[in-house]
């Protein structure tokens, strides 16, 4: 048989490419290698996201801040915790992937896909999409690929809490699972090349996550290279140069946790003209065309922004546009992008250096969250908002948040920016009192008051 579009892959992308693509009447084939559902489902947003949920349930029990209040935190049974977070992944895995596949009837093939001058695997089909995700890069240092490490994905399966651990990057992934083992019980280190925490947030976020971690007793060591890893007895040893002064870590388990690459490899694109990056991205037009007319791409295989709903959107993007030329493309101005730590860190539009950049003129203005109502309440004021703003025209560019609830704050930050508004417009909408989203509205109102001079009384 011939399909009208075969997917290679069943990740985000993947799906969102082949619900799509059956609405036009097309008939999909999806070849995957492994578990159906991709890194999402499986190994990634949701298996991390209960155990973090988990691991936050056990911290607030540990050291609840109000007064009159008596909790306690035993020891965790690392067992039932992980089997929990299993029987969840799979019931997701089931409802959201295997039947809905089933219920929209297009073919799964099992098997590793790669290019021949023709066809993929055994399936021949008019139009092609990679969604082939990423995988963990592992920077090469001496000593770590025979000293053995963990991965995110692995991590999420150990049968007993470490100890101790040292985890290798700082960004998302990384500080995610430095905070979840903290509060599960671990003594945790954190190793980042770059000068501080989040490197890509802006510095104050950076900061005040910095606090945070080390309040909780994470041990933060930033612009440290590694100089080797060795393993001897069971207990690793991680050797670091930062700022001239040399040391040593040592832990019971290692995670590298130092970025992701798209995975090509095996895929043979050279052979039907598929180019790709420096990282392996398959590059692509706007459209999400590759360099061959009839192979298209979404999701992580393309170097994007690495969050399931960027993969989904492209996945759709590119299943229209290969069935039926409809020449979309996809606006990143409004893209949101959380860390799903406590507090999170969740972020739209431009940075304050960004902007500069940019060659824009800009006005910006930090909120700490000591004059958030929310916050004091819930007797948590650690954390800030920081609105980066068009000096002149109160334009707003950006919209940057550590704080409690700061994902879901971000979507209402993200409106306002694709809306245009200005500072002045956000300052003046409605915000119901003693939610986290009223910071929003507060820090735009720093624009033309003293911070201390805000009140939930004044319009
Ligand atoms: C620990 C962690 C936490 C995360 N948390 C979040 C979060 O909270 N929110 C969020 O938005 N994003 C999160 N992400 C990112 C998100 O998971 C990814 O951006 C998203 O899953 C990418 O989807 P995809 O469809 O591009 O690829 P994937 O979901 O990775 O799917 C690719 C599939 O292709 C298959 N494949 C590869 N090569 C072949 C081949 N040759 N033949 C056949 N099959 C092949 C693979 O087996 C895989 O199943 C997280 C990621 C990690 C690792």
């Amino acid at each position: 048989m011939r399909y009208d579009l075969a997917i290679i892959g069943s990740g985000g992308a993947a799906f969102a490419a082949a619900i799509t693509a059956t609405g036009h009447g097309a008939s999909v084939a999806m070849v995957e290698r492994g578990q159906l559902g991709g890194t999402c489902v499986n190994v990634g947003c949701v298996p991390s996201k209960a155990l973090l949920a988990a691991a936050d349930a056990r911290h607030v029990a540990a050291a609840q801040p109000f007064p009159g209040i008596a909790t306690s935190a035993g020891p965790v049974d690392a067992a039932a915790l992980i089997g929990g977070k299993d029987a969840l992944v799979e019931q997701l895995r089931a409802d959201k992937y295997v039947e809905l596949a089933a219920d929209y009837g297009w073919q799964i093939v099992p098997g590793s896909a790669s290019f021949t001058d023709g066809p993929v695997l055994d399936v021949a089909a008019d139009q092609y999409l990679v969604a082939t995700g990423s995988a963990p890069w592992v920077p090469p240092i001496p000593g770590l690929a025979g000293a053995g490490y963990l991965t995110s994905a692995t991590a999420l399966e150990l049968d007993e809490i470490p100890r101790s651990l040292i985890v290798l990057g700082g960004n998302a992934v990384g500080l995610e699972m430095a905070q979840l083992f903290t509060r599960l019980g671990a003594r945790v280190s954190i190793v980042e090349a770059l000068d501080r925490l989040a490197p890509f947030e802006e510095p104050e976020i950076s900061a005040a996550l910095r606090g945070v971690l080390t309040d909780e007793g994470i041990s933060v060591h930033t612009g440290a290279t590694v100089t080797t890893v060795t393993r001897d007895h069971g207990r690793y040893t991680v050797s670091l140069a930062a700022a001239g002064q040399l040391s040593d870590l040592h832990a019971e388990q290692l995670l590298v946790a130092t970025g992701r690459r798209p995975v090509t490899t095996g895929l043979t694109l050279d052979v039907v003209g598929v180019k790709t990056g420096e990282r392996g991205e398959i590059i692509l037009d706007e459209q999400q065309r590759s360099t061959n007319p009839r192979i298209w791409a979404a999701g992580d295989v393309t170097g994007a922004p690495q969050f399931v709903y960027v993969a989904a959107a492209q996945g759709t993007l590119a299943a229209d546009n290969a069935l039926s030329a409809a020449g979309r493309t996809l606006d990143y101005t409004a893209l949101p992008r959380v860390t799903f730590t406590s507090p999170q860190i969740a972020s739209v539009g431009l940075t304050d250096s960004q902007a500069v950049a940019a060659g824009l003129r800009c006005d910006c203005r930090v909120l700490p969250l000591q004059y958030v109502p929310r916050a004091l309440v819930n007797r948590d004021t650690r954390g800030l908002v920081k609105i980066v703003a068009e000096a002149g025209t109160g334009r707003l560019l950006g919209v940057h948040a550590l704080a409690d609830g700061a994902g879901d704050l971000i979507t209402a930050a993200g409106y306002a920016l694709s809306a245009g508004m200005t500072v002045e417009q956000l300052a003046d909408t409605w915000a119901p009192y003693l939610t986290m989203s009223e910071a929003l509205k507060l820090a735009a109102q720093t624009f033309t008051r003293d911070v201390a001079k805000l009140s939930c009384c004044a319009a």
